[in-house]
Order: C-alpha cells, then structure tokens, then sequence
C-alpha cells in the first residue's frame, strides 16, 4: 500500500517513508491512497486472538512494505506485561447493560498515548534503517500534556533517535508537567513554552515547515520526524484497538457476529476518532462514532453546521488533553470523505489559515453527519458524570473519559439508538486526580491537600492501586527547567542539539 499526501502535490511513498517524514513536504498529511478493507473471514478470525495477533492482522493491511517478522518485533516490543500493567493491553469493561468501556490507559503513562507511542519508535527506527536513513532522527513534539510524556517514554535511549518535547506553560496538568520535567534519558530535552497549545502546536509546525533549519539540522547529521497524530504511524496502531473491542465483545458473547456498535471518542486533535473511522471502512461494523468535546467545541459546531471555526477564545477546561481549536486530523476525514479531493482539502487549509474559519457543501456535511454525531460536555456537567459513574456504576472516570459519557448520554436522549456501545477510556483517573476527587470526595476529604496526597485519598476511596507511572513523582529531581517564548522555539530547538 502506498501513501499520498492530502494537499496532492507530492508523489505517492512506502510506510516507512511516510512515517520517517511525518508530514509531507506540501504541508499536507499523509493518508493510504487505497481504500484498505478486510474480507469478513480474515476479520472473524480475530475473535480467537489476542492483542498483539489483532495487532498483526491489522498493521499487515497498512505497512505492506514491512516484513512480516518486522510488523511481530515491533508490536511485541511494545504491547507486553513490563509496558502494561494489563495482560490484555486494552481490556473492555462492562459498565452497565449494552454500554462499555475501552480501557486505553494501561501503559507507562496511564492515557490513551501509550497505545500508539509505545510502538511508534520501533515502527520509526525500522522505517529509517529499511530506507536507507544516515541521519539522526529527531522527535519534534508539540503537546497538550499527554502525548509529552508518551513520546519520551517511547523514544528514551532509543538508539538513533532525539526527542525535543515543547508543552504550553498554561495549560497542563500539575502531574503532567511533573511526568515531563523529571524525564530521564540520554537523548530527551522538555521546554515549556509561553502560551497555550495551539501557540505550541503552531511553532513547532512551523520549525517543521522552516527550510533554514531544516538545512542546518541536515548538514549536522540530524532530519525531523514527527511523533505528534499527524504522523501516519500514529494513526495506524490505533485502528487496532477498535478491532480488538469489538472483537472481544463477540467473543465473551455480549455481542452477535456482524452486529454493528457504536463507538464514542472524547476527541481534541481528532486522531483516536479517526482511527475508529479507518476501522470502520475497513469493514468493522460500527454504527456511529460519536465525537465528544469539551467546551472547545469546535468539532461539535463542525459536525453539526458544516461550519469550522476557530476564531473563538481558547478555553481551559479539567479536560485539558482536549482544549484544541485546530483539529489537525480532521484534514484526513475531509481528504477521505471527499473521495480524495485535494484540490478541496487545499481551499479550506488555506481559507483556515488566512479567516480562522471554512465551510463545507451540505453533500459533504451530510456525508459526515451519517457516519458521525457530535456533542459537547461543560466542566460541570463533566464533574457531575464522574459522580453519578461512581455512585451508580461503582466505576471512576478521569475527566476526559466523562466527557464521553456526558456526551453518550445526551446521544441516547436525542437519538433513542439503543445500539450497543463502547465508551473510549482516554486516561486513568489518577492522572487527573484533582477533579476527579473533587467530583467524588467530600470537601473535608480532599482540602489542604496536594495532587499528590490525593492519589492516596483516591486510591483508598476507590480501591484501584494507584498506577506505577504516577507514584513518588513528587520525590524526581526536576531535570528540565527551561521556559521560552512561541517565537524563541526554533533556537531551543538548536540549543537541545548543541547547534
Ligand atoms: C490526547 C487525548 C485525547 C484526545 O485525543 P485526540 O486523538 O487528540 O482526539 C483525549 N483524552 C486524553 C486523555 C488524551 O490524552
């Protein structure tokens, strides 16, 4: 299979050279430029498999021009017990009749990141040695709390590689920043930046697109990659999940063969959703996908008007993985939705990046409105579905994983579908401890005390242990201090690798 970019003005390229680029050269991303599907017996067989032989069966379709035993190395380096502290890697659980969750938190770092950056180094690496690549490849991140702490996690001390983590100064959790500036590692740098995310995820963007330093870098031996969800090996190890899900529900018998669910994704950059959109033209029956959003619900107003806009006030929210204006990955869904229209998908880039806002023909609109629905979920209504969870359900939610319940809720209210569905879990509650204790612990409880005592708080109420990843966090050496202005990245970007 090969890949295309979806601004259509770069030449079709292996997997591994897409997933070594990252991002295509025209500023697009890059998508199969054949519809992959699975025949429906090759797809009954995953019942009777396990994770990593799911896993298999799936990035086997997508990385045609990986060996066999390539795709096996790379998916049990990273789906295995001293990564996960789940046999099962992304277990379902039932939370009430019909209506499950997809655990996707059970890696190092206890959201839903760790599904993809654990494999994403060895897919990278492979894809540098298989093409030929001399150069060190350098990890150039742009996070909004969760995917920086990942990406340092799968890239420590991996031979070949440097990883540069910018994370917005405003805007992530007190855990999150701690998980990032007591990173280990030989070959890690973290630098906060003085902004929010999409100050963040646009600097780096444009050191990505900035000709002058990537001939600088090029000349010292080094080239950029990516590891944030635009690059397509991000993307692929996420189509197995919903595969697995799927799967294991048929075979504990929940239910029938052919059976189509429902799928509902707390969404920010649009990755994990998109993912569940690939599966679904593959041919695993799922009904809906339902995006939920927090209060920067531009997806929502998207899904439902036709209309992206991003000219609105930037909010900071208890879902903060999720505060994203500019979804990048919705530019895969218009590519693919639009039947591989890059002239189209060009227009709206361009009309987003100079008005803030573009609009899509009601065919298109449709065309997403009959596979999609969108809702969003404020801080409180979010607080409130923890509680009522916990209460009635016995089962604590982070604050993300809420949103989608909040959201799944008014989809039934406003549907009537009784379609089985699968809540995804994005992050353990502990690692957004302080709302979630705050939603279901009295205030005697939790007063006075850091997010570090209420991991004991929560962890005593709950009857959960609290997750490897997060304990003595409090007690690391701080080893990445440095702050700097949005227009100062490029510099530390040299700095980090002694240019
Ligand atoms: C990244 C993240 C999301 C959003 O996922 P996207 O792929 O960006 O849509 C949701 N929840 C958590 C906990 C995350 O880390």
């Amino acid at each position: 299979m090969l890949y295309e970019s979806t601004r259509g003005k770069y030449l079709s390229i292996t997997s591994a050279e897409a997933i070594k680029a990252g991002i295509a050269p025209d500023g697009g991303l890059f998508v199969p430029a054949t519809r992959p599907g699975i025949d429906l017996e090759k797809l009954h067989k995953m019942t009777s498999m396990n994770y990593n032989e799911r896993a298999f069966v799936v990035l086997q379709h997508f990385l045609t021009d990986y060996s066999d035993d390539e795709i096996k190395d790379c998916i049990n380096n990273a789906y295995n017990m001293d990564k996960f502290d789940s046999p099962e890697i992304a277990p379902v659980k039932e939370l009430s009749q019909g209506i499950y969750t997809l655990e996707l938190w059970h890696g190092p770092t206890c959201a839903f990141k760790d599904m993809a950056l654990q494999i994403l180094p060895h897919l990278l690496t492979r894809a540098a040695s298989k093409t030929g690549e001399k150069s060190e490849i350098v990890i150039l991140v742009a996070t909004s709390g969760d995917t920086g702490k990942a990406a340092l996690e799968g890239f420590k001390d991996v031979p070949g590689t440097r990883i540069v983590v910018f994370y917005p100064q405003e805007g992530v959790s007190e855990i999150q920043k701690l998980q990032m500036i007591t990173q280990e590692g030989k070959n890690v740098n973290v630098i906060a930046v003085d902004g929010n995310f999409d100050d963040t995820q646009t600097g780096v963007k444009e050191i990505f697109g900035d000709q002058g330093i990537n001939r600088e870098l090029q000349t010292n031996g080094y080239r950029f990659s990516s590891a944030n969800s635009i690059n397509w090996g991000r993307l692929v190890p996420q189509i197995v999940y919903y595969f697995s899900a799927y799967f294991d529900l048929l075979s504990q018998g929940k239910i029938e063969r052919g059976e189509a669910i429902n799928f509902v994704v707390p969404t920010g950059n649009f990755g994990n959703i998109l993912a569940g959109y690939y599966a679904r033209a593959m041919g695993l029956p799922i009904h809906k996908l339902v995006c939920a959003a927090n209060e920067n619900n531009v997806l929502t107003e998207f899904i439902r008007t036709g209309i992206y806009d991003r000219n609105r006030a930037f909010k900071r929210t208890i879902s903060p993985s999720m505060d994203i204006l500019i979804s990048s990955n919705l530019e895969r869904l218009l590519y693919e939705i639009t039947e591989h229209n890059a002239e189209a998908v060009n227009e709206w880039m361009e009309t987003l990046k100079e008005k803030g806002w573009y609009e899509v023909e009601p065919g298109i609109r449709d065309a997403i409105d009959n596979i999609f629905w969108s809702e969003y979920a404020t801080d409180r209504e979010t607080m409130q579905t923890i509680k009522d969870t916990f209460n009635q359900h016995n089962y604590l939610m982070d604050t993300h994983t809420a949103v989608g319940k909040n959201v799944y809720d008014k989809y039934v209210l406003a549907t009537q579908d009784k379609t089985k569905t699968v809540i995804v879990s994005t992050a353990s509650p502990f690692k957004f401890n302080a709302s979630v204790a705050r939603a279901v612990l009295k205030e005697e409880e939790i007063a006075g005390k850091s997010e570090f005592e209420l991991l004991d708080v929560l962890a005593q109420a709950s009857g959960i242990a609290i997750p490897e990843g997060l304990k003595n966090l409090d007690q690391k050496p701080l080893l990445h201090t440095d702050t700097v202005p949005k227009e100062e990245m490029p510099g530390a970007v040299k700095e980090g690798l002694g240019l």
